[in-house]
């Protein structure tokens, strides 16, 4: 058996005996880039490589970069607790060519580390390729030996990248391992290939052209290699076990979570939910991200008070998240040292946003009960959605999520109405004149974001006229 720790060494290893240089992980707030919501890619930290604006004194890297996938483009939140592959926070293992090798190396480095230093068995794995790529066709099955009954071409919606509306842009190759018969799914390209059989577990981008503002492609005078393989999908495979949920580090997590919520069945979907949350609540901590009511930090709020609620739901309703950092840094630790340092901390912001959340959680609760039993439909109305939000510090995917279980949906563009109506009402109401709004928290903020920002529950807006 191979642990997770083990398994991101051997890949680090792998490529730097082959003339890559080591990167460290770049933090979960990107630094180079104020449109993106989080580091969800190893890429991410080379963007100005890949777009020559940076020189460095490496050709070839590799990495093993903490991402989180909880907002904008990329969004797994949702899919946390209903699939086996997918995680808000993840680690992502990749090794890149900036101008250096191209296709050729890219898939013979694959397919090496894969079947041969990992000796997975070759008649698990599936292989595809963008369409029209017929070079990387021709390498995977002339070069390499795929077996073509375990291939497919496919569009471009899995099987192109781009790096935005313009600029380095090219087909990718996937690489998917079987997890056999007895799980529901159908092979990449077929109608049912989103179930969680056959689970993509590596993605080869070639970095061949640059889009233009009209959308031609150019190609690269030197094309580049991006890849990224997910640590806990390849544990998963090398721990002869099914769902990521099952591999050592993430069962040393839902023990944990066992014990501080006192819900002894270790299969129970809440347990993971938790188990996911905390690590991508910890590390966004450590990389500055701490609980809001905007932007970054309104996404951290969302995840900490969604693993709450589960907490909740398993008879927990003392603070307990927070006590899952130790077992976090026992796994992590060494591979994160800041983790390890900045504990207390970590340990701090999250009790504090879970007494913050204690005091309207219950009630919030007891009231989408209540609407629940009064239901005519399935759907949840926006204005119900909205006073939860607004009067218990429900994000809408947290009431989102409560409502799933229970075969329910919300009326988002309902509860959109009801946010812009507010919006409103705080605009008209600031223009009583300068001074006469006074925003009082209740927790001694003093902040004030304006009344753009998501009034939290804590907030209390006063107007008068004089
Ligand atoms: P999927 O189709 O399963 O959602 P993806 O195509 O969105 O994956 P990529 O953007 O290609 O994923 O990311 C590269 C690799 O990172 C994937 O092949 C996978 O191994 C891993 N990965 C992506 N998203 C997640 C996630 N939410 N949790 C864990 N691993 C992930
Ligand atoms: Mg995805
Ligand atoms: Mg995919
Ligand atoms: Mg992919």
């Amino acid at each position: 058996m191979k642990s997770s720790a083990e398994l991101r060494q051997a890949f680090l290893d792998f490529f730097a005996e082959r003339d890559h240089t080591p990167v460290e992980s770049s933090p979960l707030v990107p630094g180079n880039d104020p449109t993106l919501l989080f580091t969800n890619a190893g890429m991410v930290q080379f963007k100005d490589v890949f777009l020559g604006r940076e020189k460095r004194s490496y050709s070839r890297a590799v990495s093993s970069q903490r991402c989180v996938r909880a907002g904008g483009k990329h969004n797994d939140l949702e899919n946390v607790g209903y699939t086996a592959r997918h995680h808000t926070f993840f680690e992502m293992l990749g090794n890149f060519s900036f101008g250096d090798y191209f296709k050729r190396e890219a898939i013979g480095f694959a397919w090496e580390l894969l079947t041969k230093t990992l000796e997975m068995p070759a008649d698990r794995l599936w292989i595809t390729v963008y369409t029209d790529d017929d070079e990387a066709a021709r390498i995977w099955l002339d070069e390499i030996g795929a077996d073509p009954a375990r291939f497919s071409r496919c569009g471009e919606k899995d099987n192109f990248w781009s790096m935005g509306e313009t600029g380095p842009c090219g087909p990718c190759s996937e690489i998917f391992y079987d997890h056999g018969p007895e799980i529901p799914g159908g092979p990449p390209g077929s109608p049912d290939e989103d179930g969680d059989r056959y689970v993509e577990i590596w993605n080869l981008v070639f970095m061949q052209f640059d889009r233009d503002a009209n959308g031609e492609l150019h190609p690269l005078p030197r094309p580049s290699v991006d890849t990224g393989m997910g640590l806990e999908r390849l544990a998963a495979v090398m721990q002869d076990v099914h769902s990521n949920y099952e591999i050592d580090l993430f069962q040393a997590l839902i023990r944990a979570a066992s014990e501080v919520t006192g819900c002894a069945d270790l299969g129970n979907k809440s347990l993971r939910v938790i188990a996911d949350h905390i690590r991508s609540a910890a590390f966004l901590i450590i990389d500055g991200v701490t609980p809001g009511n905007e932007g970054r930090g309104y996404v951290q709020r969302r995840i900490i008070r969604r693993a709450i609620r589960h907490g909740y739901q398993l008879g927990q309703t003392a603070p307990f998240f927070w006590r899952l950092v130790e077992p976090l840094v026992e796994q992590m630790g060494d591979a994160y040292p800041e983790l390890r340092e900045r504990r207390a901390h970590v340990e701090r912001v999250l009790r504090t946003e879970e007494e913050r959340f204690a005091d309207t959680l219950e009630q919030g609760l007891r009231i989408f009960d209540e609407i629940a039993a009064q239901l005519e439909g399935t759907e949840i109305p926006g204005e119900a959605v909205f006073r939860l939000y607004d009067t218990y510090g429900f994000p809408a995917d947290l009431t989102a999520d409560i409502a799933r279980e229970r075969a329910l949906t919300l009326d988002m563009a309902g509860f959109e109405r009801a946010m812009s109506a507010q919006k409103e009402r705080a605009r008209a109401a600031s223009q009583f004149g300068a001074g006469a709004v006074i925003q009082l928290d209740i927790e001694g903020e003093t902040d004030f974001t304006g009344y753009e920002g998501l009034v939290d529950q804590a907030t209390v807006i006063i107007c008068y006229q004089d």
